[in-house]
C-alpha cells in the first residue's frame, strides 16, 4: 500500500516537482495549493504524511501545522516544513509548532524523498516498500516481481507475502504460528501444516534459480531466512 503525502504548496511548478518526484518513489501524492483546501482534504482522509509550505497565502503554513496538532485526529501526522527562511530562529519556531523536519528552499527533490522515508520508517514502516535484494534475489514490492539478475522467478501471492516478509526479517527464527500471524492475520483459520504447504511451494519457486536454501528449517521451532 503507497503512502498518502499531502503536499501543500502555493508555488505551482514546486508543488507538480514535489508531485512527480514522490510518485517515482511509490508514494501516492494528494495536492493542495493552499492551508484551507488542504484542510478540507485533512478532514476527508487523515494522511500518511505532509508536506507543508510555511509561506501561503491565506492561513499560513505554522498556522496551519498548529491546527493539525490541535486535532486528535491528526496531531500525530509527521509533518515537514519547508521554507524559503533559513533563518534559525524559523526553524525553532517551526519545530516548536510541532514540525518533524525542515527543509530551506531551495531543496533537492531527492533530499526530500529520504527525509520522508525516514520519518515514515520510524512512524509506519509498512507503507515504505522498497525492493530488496538479498544473495543476488530480489523482491520489488511495487512490482510485485521476483528476480535473480534478469531471470523472474513465477511466486504465488501468498508465497510472495512469506519471501517479503523473511527478506525484511532475515536471521529471525519464527514459528508457524507467528508467520500465521503475520501472513494471514488473526481472522484467517489457518493451520500449521498450511505454513509448510506455502514453505514448500516457495522453496520450489526459488529452486528455480538456486536460492531455495535462503530458507531454513529449524527443528522444533519453525523457519528463518539466512544468507548463512
Ligand atoms: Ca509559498
Amino acid at each position: 500500500m503507497a503512502a498518502n503525502i499531502l503536499i501543500v504548496e502555493d508555488e505551482t511548478s514546486i508543488l507538480e516537482l514535489i508531485a512527480l518526484n514522490l510518485q517515482q518513489a511509490g508514494f501516492n501524492p494528494i495536492r493542495a495549493i493552499n492551508a484551507e483546501y488542504a484542510d478540507n482534504i485533512v478532514k476527508e482522509t487523515v494522511p500518511d504524511l505532509i508536506v507543508l509550505d510555511w509561506m501561503l497565502p491565506g492561513m499560513n503554513g505554522i498556522e496551519f501545522l498548529k491546527r493539525l496538532r490541535g486535532n486528535s485526529l491528526t496531531k500525530k501526522i509527521p509533518v515537514i516544513m519547508l521554507t524559503a527562511k533559513s533563518e534559525e530562529d524559523n526553524k525553532i519556531m517551526g519545530l516548536n509548532a510541532g514540525a518533524d523536519d525542515y527543509l530551506t528552499k531551495p531543496f533537492s527533490p531527492r533530499e526530500l524523498v529520504a527525509r520522508i522515508k525516514a520519518l515514515l520508517r520510524g512512524r509506519s514502516p509498512e507503507l515504505i516498500d522498497e525492493p530488496i535484494t538479498i544473495s543476488e534475489l530480489n523482491l520489488n514490492p511495487q512490482t510485485h516481481q521476483v528476480q535473480v539478475d534478469d531471470k523472474l522467478i513465477k511466486v504465488g501471492p501468498t508465497e510472495f507475502k512469506l519471501l517479503h516478509f523473511f527478506m525484511k526479517n532475515t536471521e529471525i527464527v519464527f514459528s508457524r504460528n507467528q508467520i500465521i500471524n503475520k501472513i494471514w492475520g488473526n481472522n484467517y483459520d489457518v493451520d500449521e501444516r498450511t505454513v509448510d504447504v506455502h514453505i514448500k511451494r516457495l522453496r520450489k519457486n526459488l529452486a528455480e534459480v538456486g536460492k531455495n536454501k535462503l530458507i531454513h528449517t529449524i527443528r522444533g521451532f519453525g523457519y528463518k531466512f539466512s544468507e548463512k
